[in-house]
């Protein structure tokens, strides 16, 4: 098979022109094309009148070895990878398929069987890839399962009423599940790791395209099927998945020789699991589970995260400045960006998480707090486009907040500011809200223009200054006329920010050794994904977890080797 990059066609262009286009690129005739599928579909937009579409095609020819020859020179032709998922391990016949769930007791002693903490992206790649390989994971998730967690989440959407345990952060799907459930990531993949996440996607449910399309996206509500379906694929292959049951605390020993070992964890109903394998899978907000590992002397680190608001604009403002007279085109969709400024005071600031034709979302996981971020279904059909727009900060601006040192310093920070949000959102749990003239201006606003927010339960108009530290405001002040440069009416007086957007990442590391993926003091704990910062997104987040299960299946079977 040969893979063929950078075929451009127009928009509109007819099916057989990938044909013609395949055969110009080869300088071949019709015979010698078997057939061709479409790996990835992108398109090129900077001119807004003649966009045009970008295939990657891998195509089934009749000489491939003197086709490979005569394009040797042409990056373009290449010979298509593969890009197939393999295995790293299988399970020993400890963890054998056929003991029946009933009799699974006896081996849930077994000190080998590997916990995983959070089901989130990461921890459902990590379950499921464990559970593919034989290892029979035991997935422990403080929220609850998806359907039930979906009625939390309205709870607090409709009637301001928070449930600590159950909510956009926390339960079944882990933070992703309410989202746009954007599926893209410019992490380096050189083992294909992505692919594997979108095929077990598509196999749970979501729309083929995303397979090949340069910007794929599923929305809330496929997510929520998807999630369901591959809980079930991970129990049919004898893994154990268990919902509201929060880890409380880590069993660790150290050794004659000094070496720190996991030996099991403990949930909050009191219950101990003995084993030597823990995933970490937290996501970025179990700030009361980070704290309990920094007790237990695992080792962290501050990591810098970045803080701002959520802006909302007619998502049709969008369509027009990206796509001019193609806006609407069924293949290009929604119009999203990306865009970042540089500051005169040395901060950058970014749009972030943007969602098209979506909505802002209450995503906070304590009482008392306000956090802002977006979703949107399939469709992208709302009327307003929402991204984040934030600002960069470092561990050294934690300290007016908290300045022991602590690596927990961060979230004491992030904790002030979303108390603070909530206070300027009037102490009902609506969000504080201001329109962009208004901020600009420094006034505090008091009617809504145009542009109508989304964010529910309510948003009360205020001024947003005091929410965020003096140097933020100040670079999303000078930001912002220089975001209108690039996209005509980002700083129209109407547009609406609300606040604060505080999540972006984890505020802490828990750091790993490169090459086993275990925690720097702590053998057998396997920190992971977004939580242990070392994902930022639902595709990175399950790579992640795909990577840490080979790690956690690789450590397995060499200790039977050595046994
Ligand atoms: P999480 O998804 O946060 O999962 C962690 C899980 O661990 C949670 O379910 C939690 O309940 C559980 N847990 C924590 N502590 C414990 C404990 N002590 N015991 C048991 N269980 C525990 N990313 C994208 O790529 N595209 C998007 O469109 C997108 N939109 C988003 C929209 C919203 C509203 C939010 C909140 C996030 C969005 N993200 C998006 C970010 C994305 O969701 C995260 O990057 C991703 O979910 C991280 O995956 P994770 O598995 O590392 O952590």
């Amino acid at each position: 098979m040969l893979r063929l990059t950078d075929i451009k066609l127009p928009l509109d262009h007819p099916e057989e022109a990938l044909t013609a286009a395949i055969r110009a690129r080869l300088h071949v005739g019709v015979s010698a094309i078997r057939g061709y599928s479409v790996f990835r579909r992108g398109f090129d937009a900077r001119k807004r009148g003649a966009i045009q579409l970008i295939y990657t095609l891998d195509v089934d020819v009749a000489d491939e070895a003197k086709l490979l020859a005569r394009f040797a020179d042409d990056p373009h032709v290449r010979l298509t990878p593969d890009t197939e998922y393999q295995f790293v391990a299988k399970a020993p016949e400890i963890f054998s398929r056929d003991i029946p769930v009933a009799k699974s007791k006896t081996l849930q002693e077994h000190p080998h069987r590997p916990v995983v903490i959070g089901f989130g992206p990461c921890g459902l790649f990590a379950g499921l890839v464990l559970a593919q390989m034989g290892f029979r994971p035991i997935i422990l998730e403080r929220g609850k399962a998806v359907r039930e967690r979906t009625k939390d989440t309205w709870d607090l959407w409709r009637k301001r009423n928070l449930h600590p345990e159950s909510n956009v952060q926390f339960g079944e799907g882990g933070a992703g599940t309410f989202s746009d459930g954007k599926l893209y990531s410019q992490i380096s993949d050189p083992k294909h790791y992505g692919r594997k996440v979108l095929t077990e996607f598509v196999k749970a449910g979501a729309p083929e395209e995303i397979i090949y399309v340069s910007k794929p996206h599923i929305g809330t509500f496929r997510l929520v099927t998807m999630v369901e379906n591959m809980r079930q694929a991970i129990e049919n292959l004898g893994g154990e998945i268990r919902f509201e049951q929060r880890v409380d605390d880590l069993l660790v020993e150290t050794d004659a020789d000094d070496v720190r070992h996991v030996r099991g964890v403990t949930l909050a109903s009191g219950e101990q699991i003995r084993t030597d394998h823990v995933v970490l899978a937290l996501g970025h907000s179990a700030r009361d589970t980070v704290a309990m590992l920094h007790k237990r002397d695992v080792y962290l680190e501050a990591k810098p995260f970045s803080i701002g608001f959520r802006v909302e604009h007619p998502q049709s403002m969008i369509d027009r400045d990206r796509f001019g007279p193609q806006a609407g085109h069924p293949l290009l969709g929604a119009a999203d960006y990306k865009l970042v400024h540089h500051c005169r005071n040395g901060r950058s600031v970014y749009s972030f998480c943007m969602c098209p034709g979506g909505t802002v979302v209450a995503a906070t996981s304590e009482p008392g707090r306000v956090v802002t971020n977006g979703m949107s279904q399939y469709s992208r059909n709302e009327r307003n486009a929402n991204a984040a727009i934030v600002v960069g900060i470092e561990p050294s601006d934690f300290a007016p907040y908290d300045n022991s040192g602590s690596p927990l310093a961060g979230i004491t920070l992030q904790r002030h500011l979303e108390s603070l949000a909530f206070e300027l959102g009037g102490g009902t749990y609506d969000a504080p809200g201001q329109l962009i003239g208004d901020f600009l201006a420094s006034k505090a606003s008091t009617t809504l223009g145009d542009v109508m927010p989304s964010y529910k339960p309510g948003v009360h108009l205020t001024n947003l200054a005091p929410a965020l530290p003096d140097y933020a405001v100040e670079a999303i002040r000078e930001a912002m006329p220089a975001f209108d440069r690039k996209i005509k009416g980002f700083a129209r007086p109407d547009a609406i920010f609300t606040g604060v957007e505080t999540r972006t990442s984890s505020p802490v590391r828990i750091r790993r050794n490169d090459d086993d993926l275990q925690s720097l003091n702590t053998r057998g704990l396997f920190p992971a994904g977004e939580g242990a910062g070392y994902a930022g997104g639902i595709l990175s987040a399950g790579v992640d977890g795909i990577r840490i299960a080979e790690a956690v299946a690789l450590s397995i079977t060499r200790q039977e080797v050595h046994a």
